[in-house]
């Protein structure tokens, strides 16, 4: 499939996630122009504030090709992925994001997350979501175990 075909796709999930009850984005991933997985927003009707069509999409895709590296896959989100794709895209290692609705669409009709960008540019101290330190000393136990493991799996 060509780009535009698997960005339509993306579209067209868009469109149907609204018709039955959940939000208007959708997600395929492909790799050499095949589709992997796709998927659509299903905050609501799935009561998870993190099904966003993104990680929906990465989450079957991993499942679909037993792997948690996506790398030569490609995203086609229906929109610019907010902060938390955004993220779980580069975890996932997906190696290009085509977009077609911009951040800006999205804020237009209700989806502002401006306010996540920006908070991730303050100091910790500075957001405004308290965020407390608490215990390092012994969380860093694990991550010393982690050092120090032979048997790891490194991602
Ligand atoms: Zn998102």
């Amino acid at each position: 499939m060509t780009k535009e075909q698997l960005m339509q796709r993306a579209i067209l999930l868009s469109e149907n996630s609204v018709r039955h009850g959940g939000g208007p984005f959708g997600a395929v991933i492909a790799k050499d122009g095949v589709i992997v997985a796709e998927a659509s927003n299903s905050v609501t009707i799935d009561q998870d504030p993190t099904a966003h069509a993104e990680v929906n999409a990465i989450r079957m895709a991993t499942r679909a090709l037993h792997t948690f590296d996506l790398k030569g896959c490609e995203i086609y989100t229906s929109c610019e992925p907010c902060p938390m794709c955004l993220g779980a895209i580069y975890w996932a290692h997906l190696d290009r994001i085509y977009y077609a609705n911009n951040r800006q669409d999205a804020a237009k009709i209700g989806f502002d997350d401006e306010f996540i960008y920006e908070e991730i540019d303050r100091k910790i101290a500075d957001r405004h979501k308290p965020m407390i330190a608490l215990m390092r000393d012994e969380a860093l136990g694990a991550f010393r175990m982690w050092e120090e493991s032979t048997e790891k799996t490194e991602y």
